[in-house]
């Protein structure tokens, strides 16, 4: 595994590139990617060898006459099924942990950004990982995706993608009682309290909606503004998005290139149009960018007087859009945060550390953000609850998906 992620650093710009041209994300943005999956790597690598260490721990029982103790195993054949946002990342946050639990893997990458997945597989083979061990399966989701999900010789899924198909997986495995960890989509909240610093609570109001162009599925997409500072707040927030670089990705100071796919960027714009023939106001974006007539661009969006109801408030757009409301009261804030059928990410923006400890506890979330919006480490679990999933990768409990406990108990 240490191998697989010296690789990947060797060719981190060869496989950024590729990125770049499957997923449309900046060029840096994609390298930045590379440095994570590398790293995934060699944490995994790590957490392997510790594993062993842990094998036979003796759990302490009630009657001397017994010795128990617990052996972890890897669960067998795992189907690894990914999207196209982070399409290495993503791949990589189940493929290290499945390698690492000793799990051999079939990895079904998005149909949309196969490319740097098929490379991994170079990698692997160069660094001599054994034949079968990982295996790439390219396709559709109902021709590739479905019969692995419902495969008898398949072990486990681990899906990260839209609510619709982990839906469909889910009810697939149940016949098999197959295990399955869902990473689904998100509608995050995060809420902006008055006492702020206004700048760096517009950068990370910006960083937590447009980042990767908003594909991100803990995109904090719902912003919730203090009245007593909205008009100000929202001033400065409009101005700096207008600023954001959207052009080529390979073109030095890309923020953000174009979306993934015809699909999304007509789905995206049937959102903004629908929001505003409801009574939405678009404060900017809400279009192709003037300056870029080819190419699946859509502009940074800003979309106000929403009503709570409409669907660009409550259904995840995956898109550069950002949708605002305002509150008076630290519990209307909360009870809008938490208004959502989804529950994977929320942050909150407040120099009141007390009231933001508050937020934590009462946010209906898999993750919080205190006084930023986005920051991943491989160190810390992801995911959520309700229909944003269940199950969490990353960390150690990334590598629990993937073994199965034994407990033995001997009579002494
Ligand atoms: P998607 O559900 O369309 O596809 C995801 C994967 O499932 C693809 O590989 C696809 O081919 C496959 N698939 C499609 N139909 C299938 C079926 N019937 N059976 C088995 N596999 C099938 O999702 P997407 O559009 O690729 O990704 C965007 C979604 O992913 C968003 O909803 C986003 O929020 C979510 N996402 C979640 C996380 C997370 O960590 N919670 C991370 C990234 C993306």
């Amino acid at each position: 595994m240490r191998a697989i992620a010296a690789r990947i650093r060797e060719r981190k710009s060869q496989f950024a590139k590729l990125e770049v041209m499957d997923c449309g994300k900046p060029y840096d943005e994609a390298t930045w990617d590379m440095d994570d999956v590398a790293g995934c790597f060699e944490y995994y690598a790590d957490l392997a060898e510790g594993l062993d260490a842990k094998q036979k721990a003796p759990i302490s029982l009630p009657m001397e006459s017994f010795k128990s103790y617990v052996l972890k195993e890897p669960i067998g054949v795992v189907g690894l099924i990914s999207p196209w946002n982070y399409p290495l990342l993503m791949a990589t946050w189940k493929v290290a942990p499945a390698l690492a639990a000793g799990c051999a893997a079939i990895l079904k990458p998005s149909e949309l950004a196969s490319l740097t997945c098929l490379e991994l597989a170079d990698v692997c083979r160069e660094v001599g990982l054994p034949a079968g061990v990982l295996n790439i399966l390219t396709g559709l989701g109902p021709e590739a995706g479905a019969p692995l999900a419902s495969h008898p010789h398949v072990d486990k899924i681990a899906f990260t993608g839209s609510n619709a198909t982990g839906q469909k997986i889910m009810a697939s495995a149940a016949p098999l009682v197959k295990p399955v960890s869902l990473e689904l989509g998100g509608k995050s909240p995060i809420v902006v309290f008055q006492d702020v610093d206004l700048d760096k609570a517009v950068e990370w109001t910006m960083f937590g909606c447009f980042w990767t162009n908003g594909q991100i599925c803990s995109a904090t997409s719902r912003l919730l503004v203090q009245e007593s500072i909205a008009t100000e707040f929202l001033d400065r927030l409009v101005k700096w998005t207008k600023n954001i670089k959207t052009s080529d990705p390979f073109e030095e100071g890309c923020r953000l290139g174009p979306v993934i796919s015809r699909g999304q960027y007509e789905k995206i714009l049937k959102f903004i149009s629908t929001a505003k023939s409801e009574g939405a106001t678009i404060l900017c974006g809400g279009d192709r960018p003037k300056h870029l007539n080819k190419g699946y661009f859509i502009e940074p969006t800003i979309i106000a007087d929403i009503d709570r109801t409409m669907e660009i408030w409550r259904e995840e757009v995956f898109g550069p859009v950002l949708c605002i409301k305002t509150f008076s009261t630290e519990e209307e804030a909360l009870e809008m945060a938490n208004d959502s059928q989804y529950a994977l990410a929320a942050a909150v923006i407040s120099n009141d550390l007390e009231r933001c400890e508050r937020m934590t506890q009462a946010f209906q979330a898999g993750i919080v953000w205190v006084n930023c919006s986005q920051p991943c480490f491989t160190q810390n679990p992801w995911g959520g609850n309700k229909h944003s999933g269940f199950g969490r990768e990353l960390g150690e409990w990334g590598l629990e998906n993937y073994l199965s406990v034994k407990q033995v108990t001997q009579y002494i």
